[in-house]
């Protein structure tokens, strides 16, 4: 199509789909967005996210390209949130910081030496002492001896995102379409007996496309929002634990939001016991001060994940299908949209092409058939773990 403008059905507004209408908005196509929930997206994994954007925290658990393209979104989103309009703070980039407690020294150490291993520099992060892990944060416990800085990963408010973006959207014209679930094909989307036609349609359903692409999975992520005025962080804690990894993420309004387990389970059903145990204990000895605080929500949601682990664009005549983006949905949406938005204008490919566009993983075929760049090596585990 080239230069020319399409009209373009989306399927899902959660991440992918909202971001996706926006940019094409502004593109000048005619852009419909259909979603089986709220407007708010309460249903999607981007509702229930934490919303960091830490391509270093991430690359000891993910493939080179999701750091490359991790590095790709710490540029993008503060370009992006600029042209939102939202009296709140939507993106935040004071790094973030890597604790253990002294008994669990050891995991702090090799999540150093992974770090290095899998960006082969040193750039990015550096070790703070204990006097300097009290100038950053002030209100942590002080039986950190030291931390790693990974100094200019960001986070998102995210639900405030989902919202600006959905405003704008409507701003811009798009025509929305809620609580109208949706099946797809070249072209057009269903939905309770109508069809709706366009010049291509985009599916970004996360997991809700599974009845028709039974290739991707949802794994289960729960975290837990609680309110107090008693601690003030000013960015994203990880804590280091041979079971568990928790990290911490300030929201606005005193709220802070810990997770996440990530467990091989579709299940959607309230937090267990022990997951609110591992993840409510964790907090507490991340700082005492967190006694108090109030839990708010549980949320629980499955993220949208492939075989691999990683996200797959596939493009046939009229469809687009966009999915797997797993529990790296903001640390890799710039990059994915930007291939996208790229394959819609017909340019040539961008950086992150290729491997986006590998054959997306069937369990039947086995690995064999996949390109030969290798797999993802991070193991699921039913412990909780972070994201
Ligand atoms: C607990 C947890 C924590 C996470 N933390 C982070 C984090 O800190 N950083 C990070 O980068 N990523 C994180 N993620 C991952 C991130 O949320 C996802 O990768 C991202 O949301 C995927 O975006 P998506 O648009 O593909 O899917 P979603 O955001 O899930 O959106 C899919 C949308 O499709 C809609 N839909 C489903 N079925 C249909 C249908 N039939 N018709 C119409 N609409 C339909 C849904 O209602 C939904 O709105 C986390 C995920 C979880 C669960």
């Amino acid at each position: 199509m080239g230069n020319e403008t399409e009209s373009i059905g989306i399927a899902g507004a959660g991440l992918l789909g909202r971001l996706l209408a926006w940019q094409l908005l502004l593109r000048g196509h005619r852009v419909s967005l259909f979603d089986a929930g709220t407007r708010a997206g309460v249903d999607s994994a981007a509702w229930t996210a934490a919303g960091m954007v830490a391509p270093l925290s991430e690359a000891v658990v993910s493939e080179r390209p999701v750091y490359d393209m991790g590095l790709f979104a710490l540029a993008q989103w503060p370009l992006w949130v600029n042209q939102l309009e939202s009296e709140h703070t939507l993106w935040h980039q004071q790094g973030s910081l890597v604790v253990s407690h002294p008994q669990d020294e050891a995991e702090l150490s090799q999540f150093h030496r992974e770090l290095q291993y899998v960006t082969e520099t040193a750039d990015g992060y550096q070790w703070v002492t204990r006097p300097e892990l009290h100038d950053l944060e002030p209100d942590l416990s002080d039986r950190f001896q030291r931390g790693l800085l990974l100094e200019a990963e960001g986070f998102l408010n995210n639900r405030e995102l989902l919202s600006q973006l959905l405003t704008t959207i409507e701003r811009l014209g798009g025509d929305c379409h809620f609580e109208c679930p949706v099946n797809v094909d070249e072209g057009i989307l269903y939905s309770a007996g109508q069809q709706y036609r366009f010049d291509r349609v985009i599916d970004c359903r996360g997991v809700g496309a599974k009845p028709q692409q039974p290739a991707v999975r949802g794994v289960r992520g729960e975290v837990l929002h609680v309110h107090t005025r008693e601690i003030v962080l000013h960015r994203p804690v990880r804590l280091m634990h041979p079971r568990y990894q928790l990290y911490i993420v300030p929201k606005p309004d005193h709220r802070f939001v810990i997770g996440a387990t990530q467990i091989e389970s579709e299940d959607r059903s309230p937090m267990s016991l022990q997951s609110s145990l591992e993840l409510g204990s964790a907090l507490y000895t991340l700082s005492p001060a967190f006694a108090e605080a109030r839990i708010l929500e549980q949320p629980v949601n499955l993220r949208p994940t492939y075989l691999d682990n990683n996200p797959h664009i596939e493009t046939t005549e009229g469809l687009i299908t966009v999915n797997g983006l797993f529990r790296h949905g903001y640390l890799l949406a710039p990059a994915v949209v930007k291939q996208v938005l790229a394959e819609i204008a017909g340019e040539e490919d961008t950086p992150f092409a290729r491997f986006l566009q590998r054959p997306i993983p069937n369990a039947s075929q086995g690995a064999g058939h996949l390109s030969s760049e290798p797999l993802s090596q991070e193991p699921l585990s039913k412990e909780p773990a972070h994201d």
